[in-house]
């Protein structure tokens, strides 16, 4: 008796956890693709800026 699950190599969606896709693995659809591709951009863009870190050196303030 085998009782190992067939779907043990199509991982699924880490996204939506519906079975991924061969052509977007390792996601279900482009949809969830895309969604994840700008969910890296969002958080690359978003650089913290601890406050008071303009003032201080200031190259351009001293004559
Ligand atoms: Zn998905």
């Amino acid at each position: 008796m085998s009782a190992e699950p067939v779907s043990i190599k199509a991982r699924p969606c880490p996204l939506c956890g519906k079975s991924a896709v061969h052509d977007f693995r390792p996601f279900c659809s482009r949809g969830c693709r895309d969604r994840d591709l700008n969910g890296w951009f969002d958080e690359d863009y978003r650089i913290p800026v601890p406050p008071g870190a303009d003032e201080g050196d200031d190259p351009e303030g001293t004559p």
